[in-house]
């Protein structure tokens, strides 16, 4: 804390690790010894430069932009680009950090980085959209590469954004290597990609739900956020049986008792996606679905809920109704959304607790198979990228099962966390004093 003065959620996923760990760090003193979790708390480099841009006005906008490569012990630095305005060094620290746990537990060689800016892409034209991620690209160009640091997309950061990172990244380069992911089908994007995080989070709950005997068709669905993660959550829920009764924004959440079935998720496809609106005007369109402003949608009794727009969005007191109203299982769709007094209460309750490091790992793993596809300049078909995505969905979860294993029950938490380290920590063993 003396260290990093004032970077709250830094602080936050640090913590959370530390917890897990520190039982097996001290029966393995030869982590301690070489100061693993120390070195694994500071990043490798953090690049902070200014974008400057024109608005369609004629106005000279100047915003701040990030990339945090944290650790590349097991692979190149990889991790979205993240645009909003509440971006500060401290969120993209936080997000780096889980990224490295995360990218580990996938199997796949990836190292852990994050990046972005605390520029607002809502109520920007296109053109000034494009005109910002030009510039970002005209710094970040010289700092990542197809074997160095890999970003991806994130809040704020989609199909749009990367598209126009990576034409200027391609054109500075000159080469075209997959040095981004989430890109476009015709220009070396995976099938599957845009989908990989909600489904792989459903998949993840169902893999925690079967090893209980139970399944998650037929259960009532919370998911919070409207965006990519949520959206494709919504879909996979549906089709595997579940009815999603909630979608939020940052103004508030609907809640329709019928569900939200494949029709109604077209009409927030167009909505979110295409015309950028706001999920209020959900109940213009159906009228038996309520808003309600400035709140979250825990409040609703469901079985399933699934965090899917930004951390700390679901608090202890939220827990609490959850658990009254008799929540079942939680999967982490965003990252971090689950303040840590509250995901410990979920565990001590004995409900299924799936953190983001594990439950939203579909989506980097599925980067990390694009660039794949990209390096040995072929593509695969869609059932071919969402069975190596189950595959691998399974796999975190067997890992977290073995390290997270205590009696008939198992800590999600602590397995992830667990099974993410080891690996980083025997290469920086490896390594020395590096
Ligand atoms: P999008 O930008 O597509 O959607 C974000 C959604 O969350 C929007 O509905 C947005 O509402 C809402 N939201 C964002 N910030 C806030 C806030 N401060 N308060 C309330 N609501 C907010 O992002 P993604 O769906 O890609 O990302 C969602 C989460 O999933 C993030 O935590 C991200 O880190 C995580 N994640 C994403 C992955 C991916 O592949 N995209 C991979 C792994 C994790 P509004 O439009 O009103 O801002």
């Amino acid at each position: 804390i003396r260290r990093n003065p004032g970077e709250e959620e830094f602080h936050q996923a640090v913590r959370e690790v530390t917890e897990s760990l520190m039982p097996y760090i001290l029966e393995n003193p030869k982590y301690k010894e070489a100061q693993i979790l120390e070195r694994l708390t500071e990043p490798d480099r953090i690049i902070i430069f200014r974008v400057t841009w024109e608005d369609d006005r004629g106005n000279i906008r100047a915003n701040r932009a990030w990339r945090v490569q944290f650790n590349n012990s097991i692979g190149p630095y990889k991790g979205g680009m993240r645009f909003h305005p509440s971006v500060t060094q401290s969120v993209l620290k936080f997000l780096g950090f889980e990224q490295i746990f995360k990218n580990s537990l996938t199997g796949l060689p990836m190292g852990g980085a994050k990046g972005g800016s605390n520029f607002n892409p809502k109520g920007k034209s296109d053109r000034e959209v494009m005109r910002f991620c030009q510039s970002l690209m005209i710094e970040l160009h010289r700092h990542i590469g197809e074997d160095t640091d890999i970003p991806a997309g994130d809040i704020g950061v989609g199909g749009r954004e990367i598209s126009f990172l990576f034409g200027q990244y391609k054109r500075l380069a000159n080469k075209f290597v997959g040095t981004l992911t989430g890109k476009g089908l015709s220009f070396g994007g995976s099938l599957v990609r845009t989908e990989a995080t909600g489904y792989g989070c459903v998949y993840f709950c169902e893999n925690m739900f079967n090893r209980t005997g139970n399944s998650i068709q037929g259960k009532t669905v919370a998911v919070s956020g409207s965006g990519n993660v949520a959206i494709y959550a919504t879909e996979k829920a549906t089709e595997l049986g579940a009815t999603v009764v909630t979608l939020s924004d940052s103004g508030g959440f609907i809640h329709d008792p019928d569900g939200i079935d494949a029709e109604k998720l077209a009409f927030i496809k167009d909505l979110k996606e295409v015309r950028r609106g706001r999920i209020s005007e959900y109940c213009d369109q159906y009228s038996n679905a309520t808003f309600h402003a400035d709140t979250r949608p825990w409040i609703v009794p469901v079985e399933v809920a699934l965090p899917c727009a930004t951390q700390n969005e679901l608090n202890l007191a939220e827990a609490k109704t959850l658990l009254k109203n008799g929540v079942q299982a939680i999967a982490e769709g965003a990252n971090m959304p689950t303040e840590l007094d509250a995901a410990y209460a979920f565990r001590d309750a004995g409900v299924l607790f799936g953190p983001a490091k594990a439950a939203n790992a579909g989506g980097v793993a599925v980067s990390g198979l694009e660039q794949s596809q990209n390096a040995l300049r072929l593509s695969w078909s869609r059932e071919e990228v969402d069975t190596k995505l189950k595959t691998i969905m399974k796999d975190i979860h067997e890992k977290c099962v073995r390290h997270g294993t205590d009696g008939d029950k198992v800590d999600y938490i602590d397995g992830a966390n667990l099974a993410g380290f080891v690996k980083i920590a025997e290469a920086m063993l490896a390594y020395g004093a590096v």
